[in-house]
């Protein structure tokens, strides 16, 4: 997909309507038009870039700094239980993090998922033996 086509990009030059709720001069959050649960915000690079491990450095700090801001906005605005976060640049490609916060007393579509993906985790077994875990720590380690 082109940058022109980009649904974010767009939005990032004010060619598309969002709920912005926080801006700087690199980073965008605003609010997921298909939300799990009340509150849940995208925070977006200006920049197009497809996939977090893609940013640099300099800009995935802006990034987690602007989910930061934001998450205090959450607890300062509604009774934020706690919120969950994560990356991805599948759907629309271009990065974006997922700030999903619980409020107390109100149903969070995401955390059923996520508590089942915990459940399935919980019942795997490890597929790798001590001797490939500690190959994968090393490898990963002197990369
Ligand atoms: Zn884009």
């Amino acid at each position: 997909m082109d940058e022109r086509d980009c649904i974010f990009c767009r939005i990032v030059k004010g060619e598309l309507p969002a709920r912005k709720v926080y801006e700087d001069e690199d980073v965008i959050g605003l609010l997921d038009i298909q939300p799990f649960s009340r509150g849940h915000v995208l925070v977006i690079p200006k920049k197009h870039v497809v996939w977090f491990h893609e940013m640099s450095e300099e800009l995935t700090g802006k990034v987690f700094k602007a989910a930061n801001r934001i998450s205090q906005k959450m607890k300062k605005a509604y009774d934020v239980e706690y919120i969950d976060l994560f990356a991805r640049g599948m759907r629309i490609p271009h990065v974006h993090i997922f700030l999903i916060p619980t409020m107390k007393g109100e149903k969070n579509v995401f955390d059923m998922f996520v508590n089942m993906f915990s459940y399935v985790q919980e019942n795997l077994t490890n597929p790798f033996s001590d001797e490939e875990m500690d190959e994968i720590a090393e490898k990963l380690r002197n990369a």
